[in-house]
């Protein structure tokens, strides 16, 4: 039907120079760190100005369980901001950073889509600010800084055979998932199995999405525990002495930094934790400050409401003190046709019923979300294949339930196709009816805190752990981590840990395979099936498409 990808829409673009869309929030010239003239970070002096400043309202964005294309999220963040700047309202938006990993593997990019998009698209996609490149040097620093430390005597004693701190690089390289280091002979150190993770995979990407400031960065930072001594206590990177170092090459990186959308309006991209072993949203710093300087802010999170959303609330808004006005949950007819039981490639043709059978798993995030004392209402992002009987029968069912679903077009249509929804959210937002309550308090016991997020949110009879999981958690909870929230690594696609198990079974088990501890982001991980953090690259990776045209620019990028 020639519809224009999404990098040659991008491409046509009317971009306006940063300046004038720092000037929308009353970022001055002076306090903006331009690179080039289509992105600029706002500076740390300029953030700390702002402190005192009012709170606008905060907008979340999640989703059902979604389809492996991703159902709009970032689309329809970057279509809402659009939407509420339509409505006259003073709107920012706040997104993650992409990763190389899966910009050249499967995914494809994270500025959105069709005509709800962040630009330079190219830029956001592909090294953007450096900001990836810093934190994989940071975290990179520490490890050589402890293999260093092991190489010159060893002095804090630490057991070569746990060492825990890996090393990273922004790439899919299922290759360097397990290696030995050290190898070559007395002048390269003692060998020892290591490996790396992709760089979004690494805590000090979580722990700059978490800290407030630089000072609060390098104190998380030297909280990272790196190795376990024989006796099993655990070595820091601040006795390795790296977190200052740190801290120092991260200086600029936590800085926010500000992009705009096709519309012209100011969108923080700003950190990219996953969101499976991490809490996956944009940085606290980004979040706070668009807080600051708009009334209102559109912010995501990663994977469906039941990881994403539940993250959102019991990590970041817990550690930052934020509390969202409202969540938007995202639902595709395709996502409700999948959660209905039909298979991928026969989304195409009209089945009202699969729709209807699929809708079980919105009502049952819709009520996940009502849970946290915040009110919801649910976007239809529309595809061009949706028939209009499958639209109203996602909207019939979520009037039964007592909430409302709005379709909304900006994908197709820019703002103008989501003013519905930007008008409703900002009513919801502005009436105060959002009593936001994390679903565990702090003092609850940690696989307390596992089993209230199985069974509140996956409405799982159990969660299954062997004792010596469960020893683990006891032993931190003694060690002092015992206010931590819980970090959950399961599928996107599933309440349950099984993929395959769509809609909103209940009845089932949450089995916790392992525990970690991030010590300096602040929270214990539960990991419940396989969670890959390196992953590796399609038989066709997207790369093999990406490359310069004749223009000298960028084909390939989606
Ligand atoms: P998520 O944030 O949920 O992972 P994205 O917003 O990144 O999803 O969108 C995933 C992909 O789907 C993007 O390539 C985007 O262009 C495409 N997309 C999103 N909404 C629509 C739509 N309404 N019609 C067609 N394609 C869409
Ligand atoms: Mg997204």
């Amino acid at each position: 039907m020639g519809y224009k990808t999404d990098i040659e829409i991008a491409r046509e673009a009317s971009k306006r120079p940063i300046q004038e869309i720092g000037a929308k929030l009353g970022i001055s010239a002076e306090d903006l760190v331009p690179y080039g003239h289509d992105k600029a970070k706002v500076s740390a002096d300029f953030i700390a100005a702002q402190s005192s400043k009012e709170n606008g309202k905060l907008i979340l964005v999640t989703a059902i369980n979604p389809t492996p294309a991703g159902e709009g999220k970032t689309t329809t963040t970057v279509g809402l901001g659009d939407g509420l700047n339509a409505i006259g309202k003073k709107a920012a938006i706040c997104i993650r950073e992409a990763s190389l990993g899966p910009c050249f593997g499967m995914k494809g990019g994270a500025a959105g889509g069709g005509y709800a998009q962040v630009v330079p698209m190219e830029d956001m996609n592909l090294h953007f600010t450096g900001d990836f490149h810093a934190i994989t040097s940071a975290h990179n620093l520490l490890s050589a800084m402890i293999d260093n430390h092991i190489y010159w005597g060893n002095a804090l004693e630490i057991d070569l055979r746990r060492v825990v701190w890996r090393r990273v690089m922004d790439m899919n390289d299922r290759a360097l998932r397990d290696i030995v280091t050290s190898l070559g002979g007395v002048a390269n150190g003692f060998p020892r199995q290591a490996g790396f993770d992709i760089t979004v995979a690494s805590e000090v990407m979580a722990i700059l999405c978490l800290a407030k400031d630089l000072d609060d960065l390098q104190k998380r930072l030297g909280d990272i525990i790196v190795a376990y001594r024989r006796d099993r206590t655990p070595v820091y990177c601040r006795d390795i002495k790296a977190d200052g170092a740190m801290t120092v090459l991260l200086k600029d990186a936590m800085q926010p930094n500000l992009v705009q959308t096709l519309e012209n309006n100011p969108a923080f991209v700003h950190g990219g934790p996953f969101a499976n072993i991490a809490h996956g949203c944009n940085s606290v710093v980004a979040t706070t400050t668009a807080l600051k300087i708009a009334d209102y802010v559109v912010t995501e999170a990663g994977f469906g409401a039941d990881l994403g959303a539940e993250k959102f609330m019991d990590i970041k808004c817990r550690h930052a003190g934020l509390a969202p006005d409202a969540v938007v949950i995202v639902a595709t007819v395709r996502a409700m046709k999948m959660n209905g039981g039909v298979k991928k490639d026969d989304l195409g043709s009209e089945n009202v019923a699969a729709v209807k059978e699929g809708c079980a798993n919105l009502g049952r995030h819709i009520e996940n979300v009502k849970g946290f004392g915040v009110p919801a209402v649910v976007a239809i992002n529309h595809f061009v294949t949706d028939t209009d009987a499958e639209v109203e029968a996602i909207k019939d069912y979520v009037a039964s339930l007592g909430s409302e679903a709005i379709l909304c077009k900006h994908w197709a249509e820019g703002s103008k196709g989501i003013e519905a929804l930007a008008t409703r959210v900002s009513e919801i937002a502005e009436s105060g009816v959002a009593k936001f309550e994390t679903l565990y308090p702090n003092e609850m016991g940690l696989f307390e805190k596992i089993e209230t997020v199985a069974k509140k949110i996956y409405r799982a009879d159990e969660v299954i752990a062997d004792k010596k999981i469960r020893d683990q958690l006891k032993q931190w909870e003694d060690a002092g981590y015992g206010a931590l929230p819980v970090c959950m690594a399961k599928t996107q696609y599933s309440f349950t840990t099984d993929p395959n198990v769509r809609g909103a079974p209940t009845g089932h088990s949450i089995p916790i395979r392992e525990v970690r501890l991030s010590a300096g982001a602040g929270f214990i991980v539960a990991i419940c099936g396989e969670i890959m953090t390196m992953p590796g690259l399609p038989r066709v990776p997207s790369s093999e498409s990406i490359m310069l045209n004749d223009q000298g620019q960028i084909e390939g990028l989606f």
